[in-house]
């Protein structure tokens, strides 16, 4: 989110740039009416779709939906980051963007530069090592190594370590070379007591990991518990350095592999990669306790067009599959999945069968589309003993639809994917693009809660639709009428439009604005909005016509089922603390409440 010193900075900034000049400098625009209009760069037009409102200082086109202020405009014409938008617009018109880079750079990044941290980083790494190799104090380390058969040459050359179980190990070290402790918390080595003055060390009693990034530079730490902690494994927190979403365990020790063989193998765990380039199988990585994300693909991409994921189980991999369709649809890259038989993790696998029986099973990789295909196959031959094929193909498509559109795949990447599904379907190509192009219009953009997760129920499905839906209402309502807000202030807040997504980022362009008693402009809105796509959903609601009925009963309604919402939220969040007599009764009010959402005053929202 834009921060508000920055937000008045970056508002003149757009002040300065009439979206006319600017959209100008880039097509022909005529005038007409209050308007004018021109093709839009942003579609094949062939009659002028473009309309640029120069009392709004909007641009809006009427044939593909793009939108936005002047920003936006050069952003996606140009195609640029948001800030790099700023910084363009800002040089036209001579402002300087000193300060605002300052802040931005500290805001990301702390004070620490990606440098000073991994020096600090390989401080503590060297560390550890001497601990591990420590004849008394690194004995238990080195006992829990000999058991995963890890060797003594692999864990010198991965350069693992070994935080002892002390609040102060480490920190007395630094004391001792007048390392100054706030630098250890910045750079998430330690940590600041909560009540009290003072810090502790974040790692104790682990086997550590040091995580390099391509570079070779030390990002972080992953930490293995060596006792009964809870929290098996433990990370750095994210620094400027240590980015979870795009750091990979082993891709600088198996880069090269990994362009040879044109494939890179994605394991889960830090000793499953030692495990395999112990056994010489180098073209093994693993991401850092999170699943592959569209930022992983994206380095992995670089060096090979082929990602193989690797899952110790048949109900890993199918709760993992409809995301990594996802990513593959979208990342242009070619994704396999591979089981690891009787649901051993690769590391004990490779320990009883050795590197050939391995590679086998990598070898046997299922493409990830045909994948969720199958597994939809045996979904419905569970439910029904007769499956018709057609509605098989229309379900498979629909999720195939969910996850172009969650991925915002290009045309050109469609028609690949189709040429893909019409071999897998043995249906005609022409049918497919039909049905998907179909399915693409009808069904909105997934917003998406929860990373990674496996598939929800779907009960849950339906009332997130729900929710989604009304959390879009509210806003849609009061950006058309914000006088509205008056009558429903302090009925929610940020928090009931979720924790990511293009409706919180709405809600975050504009609440801010509402409650002080402000009407913000469209103008406004765009500015404090970083991503094209949700720009393009803001258009969609700012000009949503208004045959919906009356903007205060809208309101009204669509706060209701997410006050329910709200309540089942917090039941969930109680029901760790609480027995089971006790979460019966709070579901049934809430099953009541579900029920009364369902009555003909909220209709529109089913
Ligand atoms: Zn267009």
């Amino acid at each position: 989110m834009v921060a508000k010193w920055d937000d008045n900075l970056i508002s003149r900034i757009q002040q300065a740039n009439d979206i006319v000049d600017v959209v100008s400098e880039y097509l022909s625009l005529t005038k007409r009416g209050k308007e004018w209009v021109g093709l839009c760069p942003f579609h094949t037009d062939h009659r002028p779709s473009l309309y640029v409102s120069p009392t709004k200082q909007i641009f809006k086109c009427f044939a593909c939906g793009a939108g936005g202020d002047v920003l936006k405009f050069v952003q996606m014409k140009e195609n640029l980051t948001f800030i790099q938008a700023v910084e363009r617009l800002a040089q036209r018109v001579g402002i300087s963007l000193e300060g605002f880079k300052r802040r931005r750079a500290e805001q990301n990044n702390g004070t620490l530069s990606p440098t000073e941290l991994a020096k600090l980083n390989t401080w503590a790494m060297k560390h550890w090592v001497a601990n591990l190799w420590d004849k008394t104090q690194g004995a238990a380390a080195r006992e829990y190594l000999a058991q995963r058969k890890i060797s003594q040459e692999t864990a010198r050359t991965w350069q693992l370590g070994f935080a002892p179980d002390s609040w102060d190990d480490l920190l007395k070290k630094a004391a001792q070379e007048n390392i100054p402790e706030h630098l250890l918390v910045e750079s998430g080595l330690a940590v600041r007591r909560a009540n009290t003055s003072g810090c502790y060390d974040k790692f104790r009693n682990r086997l550590m990991f040091p995580i390099a990034d391509v570079t070779g530079r030390i990002a972080g730490f992953g930490g293995r518990t060596l006792g009964q902690d809870p929290a098996k494994y433990m990370n750095s927190p994210a620094t400027a350095l240590f980015d979870k979403s795009q750091l990979l365990y082993g891709l600088r020790q198996g880069r090269e592999a990994i362009v040879k063989a044109g494939r890179a193998v994605v394991v889960e765990g830090y000793t499953d990669v030692l495990m395999a380039h112990q056994n010489g199988i180098k073209t093994v990585v693993a991401a850092l306790g999170t699943s592959l994300t569209q930022d992983h693909t994206r380095v992995l991409r670089r060096y090979a067009d082929r990602i193989i994921l690797v899952f110790d189980s048949d109900a890993a991999g199918r709760s993992a599959a409809g995301r990594a369709l996802e990513v593959c649809l979208s990342g242009k890259v070619d994704i396999r999945l591979a089981f690891v038989p009787e649901g051993k993790d690769p590391c004990d696998f490779l320990v009883e069968h050795g590197p050939a029986a391995f590679e086998t099973v990598i070898e046997a990789a299922e493409d990830v589309l045909s994948f969720k295909w199958r597994q939809l196959n045996e979904q419905m031959a569970e439910q029904d003993s007769l499956p018709k094929q057609t509605e098989t193909v229309g379900q498979f498509l629909q999720t195939v639809a969910a996850a172009v559109q969650a991925g915002q795949t290009d045309p050109l990447e469609l028609a690949v994917l189709i040429g893909r599904l019409s071999a897998l379907l043995q249906t005609p190509k022409s049918r497919i693009d039909e049905q998907l192009q179909r399915l693409l219009k009808q069904k909105p953009p997934v917003e998406r809660t929860q990373q990674g997760s496996s598939e929800t129920r779907t009960s849950d499905v339906d009332d997130q639709t729900a929710v989604t839906k009304a959390r879009r209402e509210i806003l849609e309502v009061l950006i058309q009428e914000p006088g509205l807000y008056a009558t429903v202030f302090g009925r929610f807040t940020l928090a009931d439009f979720g924790s990511a997504g293009p409706m919180r980022e709405i809600a975050e362009a504009g609440l801010p604005s509402l409650e002080a008693g402000q009407e913000p402009q469209p103008a406004d809105l765009y500015r404090r909005i970083e991503s094209p796509q949700t720009a393009a959903i803001l258009t969609e609601m700012t000009f949503a016509d208004g045959s919906k009925g009356p903007g205060a009963r809208r309101l009204v309604d669509a706060l209701e089922v997410l006050e329910v919402d709200r309540h089942r939220r917090d039941i969930e969040s109680h029901k760790t603390h609480l027995t089971d007599d006790a979460v019966e009764p709070l579901q049934r009010i809430y099953g009541f409440l579900k029920q009364q959402k369902g009555n003909p005053r909220c209709g529109g929202l089913q």
